[in-house]
């Protein structure tokens, strides 16, 4: 070290730089996911595969090898009467025998779609439930881990997964792992990602810590002069895609910065990810992998048991009690609608005393515009509808006898 001060400029002598996670590509990459285009990537629908083909084309971009046929990244299995993609690719490692084994790291990529029931949507139907945090934070670490480790590969091998049907209960990655493609015997140990976008008060859950008898032993000095406020926890099971890994006898760690007001909900938006939280949560998960890459094998231990932050279940009864304020809020319009006239929908019936009726809409008027949103069909309505709160106004433009009017009502 002091020879190359002497010699060489400083910036030549320092270490090269944990990481180049980047806060600018966590933006791109979450401001897609979660963007409303996606309809919250609901497993075996249209946002969801929207979102397994983005991952795909990064993965192809950054040169993984494809596990699927034709080289597809996306790996497809039945869901009910749907089909839905994991994606995965795999990074060759330097070394000529640790490279035989695997170091997985991945994360959930669907969410609860337009409210859906099935995947544990919390909001009202028809809205859009982003799922910037749960789960477009996990699927974009994954991407810009791969990012960094396609330009600095490890000695081990790699593979890097996002999974659908997370939400109705790890179906993607109890999937895969059941399915024979991965190498289940040879991969090393596998890191789940699921909700790292909201690092609060530096508080950081990681999980599955005894799942390896060597965890413990090799991990603890990095976990003991890390700044963040860790939670540790060894056992092997969460309501997340470690657990299906863990199931399978591998290995499995789970990072995870906790739940908040907007889990489940509509409003879980890329515009409150602490992007450079997440870059300091995934400065953790090299580090643990940079340590762990130097391991030839590891010892699994089946340590079940759910795993989660001590708080947990008191944090979710009060997600639950301001989920039900909500409902209780819920506004109404009081307007029956029949078929479709033209480019909007007829109003059948006003109900007498209601917002609809007090902002001066009759029958036989045509919604054209409500919220901004055109209302061609009863989707579209129900979609311009589905968040609004008593109190809240709701803008309408209607067909009446050939004229378009403007009204204004206050939900009830
Ligand atoms: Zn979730």
């Amino acid at each position: 070290m002091i020879f190359c001060t002497l010699i060489l400029s400083a910036l030549a002598c320092q270490e090269p730089l944990p990481s180049e996670v980047r806060v600018a590509d966590l933006k791109a990459h979450i401001g897609f996911l979660a963007s409303e285009e996606l309809e919250g990537r609901e497993a075996g629908k249209r946002g969801g595969h929207l979102a397994a083909s983005y991952i795909e084309n990064q993965f192809r971009r950054l040169g993984l090898k494809a596990l699927g046929e034709n080289g597809s990244y996306r790996l497809p299995f039945q869901l009910r009467k749907d089909i839905a993609y994991n994606v995965v690719g795999v990074l060759q490692g330097t070394d000529p025998e640790l490279s035989k084994t695997y170091i997985a790291i991945g994360g959930h990529h669907d969410h609860a779609g337009l409210g859906s029931q099935l995947s544990g949507a919390m909001g009202f139907p028809n809205e859009i439930h982003n799922g910037a945090d749960d789960n477009a934070s996990g699927a974009s670490g994954v991407l810009e881990l791969a990012e960094y480790y396609a330009a600095h590969p490890l000695q081990h091998s790699m593979i890097f997964m996002t999974f659908s049907a997370e939400e109705r209960g790890l179906l993607g990655s109890k999937h895969l792992v059941e399915s024979g493609i991965l190498p289940n015997s040879e991969i090393l140990f596998m890191v789940n990602l699921d909700m790292i976008g909201r690092l609060t008060k530096d508080y950081l859950f990681v999980g599955g810590l005894g799942t390896a008898e060597e965890f413990h032993p090799l991990l603890d000095s990095i976990f003991a002069n890390n700044k963040l406020q860790l939670e540790l926890d060894d056992r092997g099971e969460a309501p997340s895609d470690n657990t299906s890994f863990f199931h399978g006898g591998i290995p499995a760690i789970f990072f995870f910065t906790h739940i908040h007001e907007d889990y489940h909900m509509p409003s879980d938006d890329a515009d409150r990810i602490n992007y450079a939280g997440e870059v300091q949560v995934l400065y953790l998960v090299q580090a643990v992998v940079a340590k762990l890459d130097k391991e030839s094998s590891l010892t699994f231990n089946n340590l079940g048991g759910m795993g989660m932050p001590a708080d947990f279940m008191d944090r979710m009864m009060e997600h639950y009690q301001r989920i039900n304020e909500r409902k209780n809020n819920k506004g109404k319009l009081g307007v029956r609608t029949g078929g479709v006239v033209g480019l909007g929908l007829a109003v059948d019936s006003v109900r007498p005393g209601s917002a609809a009726a007090i902002a001066g809409l009759q029958d036989g008027d045509v919604l054209l515009i409500v919220n901004g949103r055109h209302t061609v069909d009863m989707d579209q309505l129900r979609r311009a509808l589905a968040s609004g709160l008593k109190g809240e106004k709701v803008t309408m433009q209607v067909l009446r006898g050939g004229d378009k009017v403007e009204l204004t009502a206050i939900l009830q």
